[in-house]
């Protein structure tokens, strides 16, 4: 099972929860005035459909029995007007009502995705994406219908109980009483199936975020799947998951169904019983038929709330819970590296002076478990090294300490004579640009993927670099242009071409360190070419790193160094590291005998 529907397993109890929603009132307050617009209206409402029985029972008693004419089509007229003002206030709380609900959730969904990419990487890593998605997703639409259907018209119920009950009393005591003597039992029932209600819908949604789970997984793997012929099973076992979400759903439509029909039951049953007794005294001339059918009007109005109150419960029992995860994710505080820095530090920077300097870097992703042990390393400016190892050895690690995204757990790592700590996050992913291994692509142009949507990028540099890297002639010699859309993750493009964007993407930043984590797939002969000549390209003049794995590119490097088990074991040109006969030597014999195999070591 997923993450995301193991997260979604765990339940919150409670519909109403004080100190949530004192969090979730912070994103209201702005808009109180909405709020208390909605409110308002529900008096206004509730009287309104509730003067209606009154001015039926006045014709029937003033009219009907008397058989006279006088009067009844004022009566009619106020009957009417009181229906259609109803509606038209009733309709101006709903939209109001959702108003509100959409400001505050737009707000929340707001702070809730900058608060996610604030976070630092190491959040990502524990954190699996679906369960992510579901937060800013499923969670804050199912506040927002906490707004519209839960505690606002909750709220209108109880308005309207009351305002029955004392519209019944009003007019007629003992009829009251009469009328009201099986509504102990209801509220009863209403309990009882509120309780047997929540364990289903709560099954429902077990189940149902199994589904998400499983889709979420196959979905993205699907390739895998048809590549290995696993669509039978696959749907079988997604048969299995759908029928369990049926027979779910059975259980809840079944108590469901049941409420009503008690619900309706006891509604009938009290009818009959005013009816019964009120008919009596209708005979004996103590009671008027306007007034009973009157009676019997409120009584209808009287048990659909009831009848409705286990639904609503739910309803903010989901978004109590969703409320519950949200905040928490919310309180999650691991902020990324600081965006502004203290005052910078460390000596100023010289020309002579190495630009990149490592020194005596440790890191370990948990604490006792090191990935990297004092590693050294000192780049001149305008040089490129080329880091080299076995996979798991810590290249990729080294990277990311490089731009931030983790901090070493000991030493330092200096920018120009600069700690890297003491510099800006920003200022430091603009002076360090990471080419990764895997490129991602948004869904948009060929232009979008290189500027990342960065208006400020000016045209004639984009150009530039796309053409530098090779990427406007790859892209011409198919016919396409920078604004040719790349489709759903660069899948129209060619693996060579999406390196190129990528390559296009760093060089049009212009940073001062390039870190490229080179791609380990092998591709064909003309694709190589593109990728070598565009890596030439924009490691030209500039100080690089470079997770190499292709020998053209380890050969070019001003240094090797070679990692090994996270120990920086090797370190020189390539001429005196074959000489040396020691681990690189190694791997380079082996990728002589298998250049296919591009991948140092792999
Ligand atoms: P390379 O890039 O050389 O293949 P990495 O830097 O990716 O190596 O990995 C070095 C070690 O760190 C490996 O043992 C790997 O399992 C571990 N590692 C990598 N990323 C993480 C992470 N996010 N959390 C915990 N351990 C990790």
């Amino acid at each position: 099972m997923t993450a995301a529907a193991h997260d979604d397993d765990k339940e919150v109890g409670r519909a109403y929860d004080a100190q949530l929603m004192r969090r979730l009132w912070a994103y209201v307050r702005p808009h109180a005035r909405l709020l208390a617009l909605a409110l308002a209206t529900l008096p206004v409402v509730t009287t309104l459909g509730l003067v209606q029985p009154y001015l039926f029972r006045r014709a029937i008693d003033e009219n009907v029995t008397p058989r006279r004419l006088d009067g009844l089509l004022l009566l009619g007229a106020l009957y009417l007007g009181a229906l259609i003002a109803e509606y038209l206030v009733r309709y101006a709380h709903l939209v109001v009502l959702q108003d509100l609900g959409l400001r505050a959730i737009n707000h929340l969904r707001r702070d809730l995705y900058r608060h996610v990419f604030s976070l630092r990487a190491a959040f990502f890593d524990r954190e699996p994406v679906g369960r992510l998605m579901t937060r800013l997703t499923n969670d804050v639409e199912s506040i927002n219908e906490a707004f519209t259907a839960g505690l606002v018209t909750l709220v209108g119920d109880v308005v309207l109980l009351v305002g029955i009950v004392i519209a019944m009393l009003l007019q007629d005591v003992t009829l009251t009483l009469f009328a009201l003597a099986s509504s102990p039992l209801l509220f009863l029932a209403a309990l009882v199936f509120r309780r047997l209600l929540r364990g289903a819908y709560r099954e429902i949604r077990r189940k149902i975020a199994r589904i998400n789970g499983f889709l979420q997984e196959h979905v993205t793997g699907m390739k895998v799947v048809q590549l290995f012929g696993r669509e039978r099973e696959s749907a079988a076992r997604f048969d299995l998951l759908n029928a369990e979400h049926r027979d779910a759903n059975y259980s809840a439509i079944a108590w469901d169904a049941t409420l009503f029909a008690t619900v309706e039951t006891l509604g009938s049953l009290a009818t009959a019983a005013i009816v019964w007794w009120g008919g009596g005294q209708i005979v004996q001339g103590a009671l008027t038929f306007g007034l009973l059918t009157a009676f019997i009007q409120y009584l209808d109005r009287f048990f659909v709330p009831i009848r409705d109150l286990s639904t609503k419960f739910t309803v903010m029992q989901q978004a109590m819970a969703s409320c519950e995860r949200i905040f928490h994710l919310l309180d999650v505080d691991e902020p990324d590296a600081p965006v502004t820095a203290a005052a910078a530090s460390g000596a100023a920077a010289t020309a002579s002076a190495p630009f990149v300097e490592i020194d005596h870097v440790s890191f370990a992703y948990r604490p006792g478990q090191e990935v990297l042990h004092d590693v050294s390393l000192r780049i001149a400016r305008g040089h490129t090294i080329a880091v080299v190892g076995a996979t798991g050895a810590g290249k990729s690690t080294l990277v990311r300490l490089l731009t931030r995204l983790y901090e070493p757990t000991a030493g330092e790592i200096r920018l120009g004579g600069r700690p890297l700590r003491s510099i800006a996050r920003d200022e430091a992913r603009r002076r360090v640009v990471v080419v990764p291994q895997d490129v991602f692509l948004f869904s948009g142009s060929v232009r979008d993927n290189v500027t990342l949507w960065n208006a400020a990028l000016p045209e004639a540099k984009l150009r530039q670099a796309a053409e530098r890297v090779g990427l406007l002639r790859a892209l011409e010699r198919r016919g396409r242009t920078l604004d040719d859309r790349v489709g759903e993750r660069g899948g129209t493009l060619s693996a060579g071409e999406r390196q190129l964007v990528a390559f296009a993407r760093a060089l049009a930043r212009d940073p001062e360190v390039l870190v490229l984590d080179e791609a380990t797939a092998s591709v064909d002969p003309e694709t190589e070419r593109l990728i070598e000549q565009g890596t030439a390209e924009i490691q030209r003049g500039r100080t690089s790193i470079l997770i190499a794995h292709r020998l053209s590119t380890i050969e070019r490097a001003d240094a090797i160094v070679v990692l090994h088990k996270g120990c920086l074991v090797e370190q020189g040109t390539h001429a005196e590291l074959v000489a040396r006969a020691g681990i690189y030597a190694r791997l380079y014999q082996l990728q002589r005998v298998a250049p296919a195999d591009a991948a140092a070591g792999e």
